[in-house]
């Protein structure tokens, strides 16, 4: 799709096939499963047929064996092996924090590498997906924006993700093939996930990239996930984070339907320019507008505002303030999260101290609005908010300073 502006995404072409010839099953629609078993030479009733029990037990069940689907006939399934596969992203390593934080490097089949975080806490469990690799926005404290390499990921590359925290976690069920297709999912907020005890509960869109330059991709890889005959999680919990590109938002609302975070972090003009160089594009005043104006955000769905707290760059008192006037201002059902600044390698802010966030939350709280401060997590693992990037493209100093160059130029 052609997204309004010439800052889209760098794109390297097709994803190559993984399993040779085979297709991969994960992330078409379920139409499109059923086209590829026609076009494969089955007659309309039998794909029907065929890619309704196939996204049950892709999605709902977690297999990827043909040879597992028992209630496909026995005939059938070499059949299907021999020309589809269900496929998993490649896992290059996978680390565990201290503090029970993971973290995955993956790899798609054209060798193009992503990462993905699971954080467990007491009552959920969030898994952080990639949209692309790399990012083209080069926001200046963040690690991904310094990547050389970007493509968006497919919505096959950004479920696949959630299958293998899942084959990970160990979380399919077992025992017989109940349906879940009369779970009334989408507003089931208490969801049947957490009910059986099951660790991955929450997605944030808050890995590596720009989920709203890639925004077929990611509407597809959610609707799969909210699929009530498979994944079934519910909109509610799950958050797509945007840095603010304004003329994809209300589609977001309206065609995906999930929980927004923007990523503000400033709150006039010079700082926002400088730290998030997209608000040369779109201002402050339009971001908050079409956050105003997004579907679905009400005083119980509320926005998030993530607010990166830089030392004497965006966390004085009056920042504070005029987070608050702002807020006002657009009567925004909103709440805040400060996120600590979580360093990496060559970055040039600090973080702030924790009486300067203490102070800046403190102001946000008295004025009626929700401003936890962010726990960091898995910052020995370098998984963070903000330090996700894959070794294998890391740029040289120089390198670095000029891809930079290039963006600002790009941004105009
Ligand atoms: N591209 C999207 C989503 C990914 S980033 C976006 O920018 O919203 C997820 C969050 O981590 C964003 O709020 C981002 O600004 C924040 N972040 C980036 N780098 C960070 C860092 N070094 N420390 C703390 N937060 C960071
Ligand atoms: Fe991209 Fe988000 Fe990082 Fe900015 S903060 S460079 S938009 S991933």
């Amino acid at each position: 799709m052609q997204i309004p502006g010439h800052i889209d995404p760098v794109t390297t072409g097709t994803v190559p096939l993984r399993g040779g010839n085979r297709i991969d099953l994960v992330g078409l629609t379920r139409d499109g499963i059923r086209a590829a078993l026609e076009e494969a030479g089955l007659d309309t009733k039998a794909a029907k047929l065929r890619s309704k029990q196939i996204w049950h037990w892709m999605y709902h069940r977690g297999v990827t064996d043909f040879d597992a689907m028992t209630d496909i006939a026995k005939t059938m399934r070499p059949w299907l092996t021999d020309r589809f596969i269900v496929g998993r992203p490649t896992v290059v390593t996978a680390q565990v924090s201290t503090d029970g934080t993971r973290k995955w490097l993956l790899a798609a089949a054209d060798g193009q590498e992503y990462e993905m975080v699971f954080i467990p806490d007491a009552d959920r469990g969030t898994l952080c997906v990639s949209s692309q690799v790399g990012c083209t926005l080069n926001c200046r404290f963040c690690h991904t924006g310094t990547m050389r390499l970007v493509r968006n990921l497919s919505a096959g590359e950004i479920v696949g993700q959630v299958l293998l925290a899942r084959d990970a976690l160990g979380e399919w069920p077992k025992g017989t093939m109940a349906s879940t297709a009369d779970v009334d999912d989408e507003d089931d907020d208490a969801g049947h996930y957490t009910a059986d005890g099951r660790m991955l509960t929450n997605i944030v869109m808050m890995g590596m990239g720009e989920p709203l330059y890639n925004f077929e991709e990611v509407k597809g890889a959610l609707k799969i996930v909210m699929d009530g005959d498979g994944l079934a999680l519910s909109k509610r919990r799950i958050t797509l984070s945007t840095s603010g590109v304004v003329p994809m938002m209300a589609r977001a609302g309206e065609e995906i339907g999930v929980n927004l975070a923007v990523s503000l972090h400033a709150v006039n003009k010079e700082i926002r320019d400088e730290i998030v160089p997209l608000n040369r594009k779109y201002g402050i005043e339009e971001l908050l507008a079409a956050c105003a104006a997004y579907p679905g955000a009400n005083n119980a769905r509320r926005i998030t505002f993530e607010y990166v707290m830089l030392k004497d760059k965006n966390d004085s008192d009056d920042d504070a303030r005029e987070l608050v006037r702002l807020i006002k201002q657009y009567k925004l059902p909103a709440k805040v999260n400060l996120i600590p600044f979580n360093p990496w390698p060559g970055a040039i802010y600090e973080c702030s101290s924790p009486e300067r966030v203490r102070a800046f939350s403190n102001i946000i709280f008295k004025n009626g609005i929700s401003a936890p401060i962010r726990t960091p997590r898995g910052r020995d693992i370098m998984a963070a908010c903000g330090q996700l990037k894959s070794a294998a493209t890391k740029p040289s100093r120089a390198e670095l300073d000029r891809i930079a160059e290039e963006k600002q130029v790009a941004l105009g």
